[in-house]
């Protein structure tokens, strides 16, 4: 069974081949500049140098065509024809209150998905367009949604209802939502296989830190409560994001800068988080380095960062009645020593003791707590692309029989 994965963003389409005999990725790649002129895709087949083809590709469906004419090329091609793509399954930002599960994405859900665009405008339509793109050009193939959204639906009402108007929520479903779902129930799971526990025995406090970013607390595998929330602007501090500030702000600030809704909206989202403290850049390599020329006001950007992690990371372990593992995963949480380091620093209180000897790695599965520390810190490269290929298969497996 071969799995497509795919995840699409407004100008961009990223794949991944999976062959799920034994989860190896077979070919993946990345159409850039779709709909602009320029448009290219770079393509990886496994045991191949990576090709570049450069082809118009004015929306998702020419990028789509292109990626299954590279990956049943009669040169470096992966497969022989069409019918060996099992299954495709795409990544969804937001699926609102609708589903709590990956499903086939019959009629239905395209319907409740498109009543979503409103929650997730810059992310929901580029999703849709990649799978109707794909329905056209491959209207036999099952087809899966992963939502983003959909690992939190489990938590409590507590959890996601804000304290405003309820008739807000009612009217408007105004409430958290949480994202990066799909890496978080992957990381705990990855954590549990690691501890050698069952998940549904644990206390979970998953770390993903990347340029967006969101902690989640899992307690006995299912999500309870989570950073991010009626979009992803909400939580830590991020690359360019905000993160939690005081909401009176916006308007103080809308007065004394004359500035309308939409642009107030821009400075929250594009041009606040360490690139705004920093003024160097929304990239943590970048800010590191600045920081260790003697920057100051890189310093307090991660200063403010890592303090905001750490008390997410206390109100979380408050919430769970304690924390058996703290993950740490995506780009920040899988490279940055230092980060992970200054995070988990004067945390003994809570049973947190990192190795700095064993910290001292990159990008891979490990335990990097001290052997006698209470709690157990890890590092656990996410993979969302498998979450999604596993999932989509078993419900392709499903819809055959
Ligand atoms: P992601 O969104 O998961 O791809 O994470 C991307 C972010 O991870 C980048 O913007 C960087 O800030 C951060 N990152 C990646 N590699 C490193 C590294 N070696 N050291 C510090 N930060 C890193």
């Amino acid at each position: 069974m071969k799995i497509l994965v795919i995840n699409c963003g407004s100008s961009s389409l990223k794949y991944q081949f999976i062959d799920m005999e034994n989860e190896e990725v077979i070919a993946k790649g990345l159409a850039e500049r779709i709909g602009i002129d320029g448009s290219v895709l770079n393509h990886q087949p496994k045991g191949f140098d990576k090709i570049r083809i450069e082809r118009p590709m004015p929306t998702h469906k020419e990028a789509l065509q292109t990626v299954v004419d590279a990956l049943r090329d009669k040169e470096y091609g992966v497969i022989k024809d069409m019918g060996e793509i099992t299954a495709v399954g795409h990544r969804v930002v937001h699926a609102g209150e609708k589903f709590a599960y990956s499903v086939l994405l019959k009629e239905e859900v395209m319907d409740a998905l498109k009543e979503c665009i409103s929650l997730a405008p810059l992310h929901n339509p580029p999703n849709i367009m990649g799978i109707e793109a794909c329905k056209q050009i491959m209207p036999e193939v099952p087809m899966v949604g992963v939502f983003d959204t959909a690992f939190h639906q489990t938590m409590p009402k507590k959890s996601y209802i804000y304290p405003i108007p309820y008739e807000y929520y009612e009217k408007y479903r105004i409430r958290r939502y949480g994202f990066h779902g799909t890496s978080h129930k992957y990381v705990a799971e990855r954590a549990a296989a690691m501890l050698g526990k069952p998940v549904e025995e644990l206390k979970i406090i998953t770390c993903h830190l990347g340029n967006g970013a969101s902690i989640t607390a899992v307690k006995n595998g299912i999500s309870v409560d989570t950073s991010m929330g009626f979009t992803p602007l909400e939580g830590l501090a991020m690359g360019t994001r905000s993160g939690n500030i005081d909401a009176a702000i916006i308007k103080f600030l809308m007065e004394k800068e004359n500035i309308s809704v939409a642009k107030a909206d821009e400075i929250l989202n594009k041009k606040s988080g360490v690139l705004g403290i920093s003024g160097v850049s929304s990239d943590f390599r970048d800010i590191e380095e600045a920081a260790n020329k003697g920057n100051e006001r890189a310093q307090l950007a991660l200063d403010v960062y890592v303090h905001y992690v750490k008390k997410y990371i206390g109100a979380y372990a408050a919430v769970m009645n304690g924390v058996d593992a703290i993950v740490f995963t995506a780009g920040l949480g899988e490279n940055s020593a230092s980060m992970r380091s200054s995070i988990c620093k004067d945390m003994s209180f809570l049973g947190v003791e990192l190795d700095e000897a064993k910290n001292n790695v990159r990008g891979k599965e490990t335990d990097v707590s001290k052997d006698g520390s209470k709690v157990r810190v890890l590092l656990i490269p996410t993979n969302e692309e498998l979450m999604i290929a596993r999932d989509t298969a078993e419900l392709a497996g499903k819809a055959k029989k």
